[in-house]
């Protein structure tokens, strides 16, 4: 439930209401805004009967949000929320931001060549697994520690800051001393304690949307960080399951819309792994920025044809380019 207050409601008016929902055994949670305060109130399993409040003065109006989501929900936060990142800021009104990198760190060799390509391409930001979830166990898994120390001189080298996963709970500590944002991937997005332990850290969580996720359950999995204490939540829609085969996923663009409607965290695309497939990575790209993605994120490798893991939708660097110089002419349209 959600009270909006008055914009003339006073100090005391609204510390009464406080009083008024503790006393009914919720926590109240003040959102104070340019215009008016909001009480969120939270820790109910059902409707709240609110007779007890809603003659108390200076209360403008009770909505009863029955959504499984509420501090990530645009209801309780209407302005957008920034994320700072480096030097670089996403979300509402901001320039997109591009994160571009392999799939996974392979090599000293592979990921220090890949990191000044993207740079010299544009790119914000370093992506690249350390940690890989793959379908099967016979298939590279990646470099672990030894994959976030590479990463860590590729940003030495280029200063571009770090996007990588982190998959179990127990890594959320290790991941977080490399990484400038922690990835929680599609597999794990309902991994309740590793959600749990990155709302408990103060650096940028990258949320993945599940393969068989609705948005629903993604607000939810994203509330559960938020309300952990971490309010730096970016989301990513990555494809979804569908019956169609000729993709890797299903690209769900007319969410990025829903989302920004839903929520006030900012929401990028990943083009890569929703299509699957080179030739519609740069495509996809660029509708999701015209539908308002707050960024996207990329894969791209020196040499896709001997990747390590999802060669076949890497970009070359030549291709990134491309898409690179594609970009600032979308940016241009869009106003950036
Ligand atoms: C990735 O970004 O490297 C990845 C594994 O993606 P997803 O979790 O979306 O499959
Ligand atoms: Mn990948």
């Amino acid at each position: 439930m959600l009270i909006v207050m008055h914009h003339k409601a006073s100090d005391k008016q609204i510390k009464a209401v406080i009083t008024a929902v503790k006393r009914m055994g919720f926590t109240a949670k003040p959102i104070p805004g340019s215009e008016r305060t909001a009480i969120g109130v939270l820790g109910n399993k059902g409707y709240i009967d609110d007779t007890n409040i809603r003659d108390l003065h200076g209360i403008k109006e009770i909505i009863h949000v029955s959504k499984p989501y509420k501090l990530v929900s645009r209801d309780f936060h209407p302005r957008g929320t920034i994320i700072r990142i480096g030097r670089h800021e996403i979300g509402e009104g901001k320039r997109p931001v591009i994160i571009a990198g392999p799939c996974a760190v392979e090599s000293e060799e592979q990921i220090l060549k890949t990191a000044q390509a993207v740079k010299n391409a544009g790119a914000d930001m370093l992506r690249g697994g350390a940690f890989k979830p793959r379908t099967g166990p016979h298939t590279f898994r990646g470099l672990k520690e030894e994959g976030l120390k590479l990463l860590a001189l590729a940003k030495e080298e280029t200063g571009l800051p770090i996007v990588t996963e982190v998959m179990s709970s127990e890594y959320v500590a290790l991941v977080g001393e490399y990484a400038d944002v922690l990835q929680v991937g599609a597999r794990n997005m309902q991994n309740f304690d590793l959600l749990t332990e990155l709302g408990r850290i103060r650096k940028p969580v990258l949320l993945k949307r599940g393969m068989s996720a609705t948005i629903e359950e993604f607000l939810a999995a994203a509330e559960y960080i938020y309300s952990g204490g971490n309010h730096q939540v970016i989301l990513c829609e990555r494809g979804i399951r569908t019956f169609e085969t000729a993709t890797r996923n299903s690209l769900d663009l007319s969410v990025i819309p829903l989302i920004k409607e839903l929520t006030h965290l900012p929401v990028i695309v990943d083009p890569s792994h929703a299509t699957g497939r080179r030739s519609l990575v740069p495509p996809m790209a660029k509708a999701a920025l015209v539908v308002g993605a707050h960024g996207i994120m990329v894969e791209v490798h020196p040499e896709p044809e001997s990747a390590l893991s999802d060669g076949p939708q890497s970009l070359t660097f030549p291709g990134f380019e491309k898409l690179m110089d594609e970009i600032r002419k979308i940016d241009a349209f869009l106003g950036y």
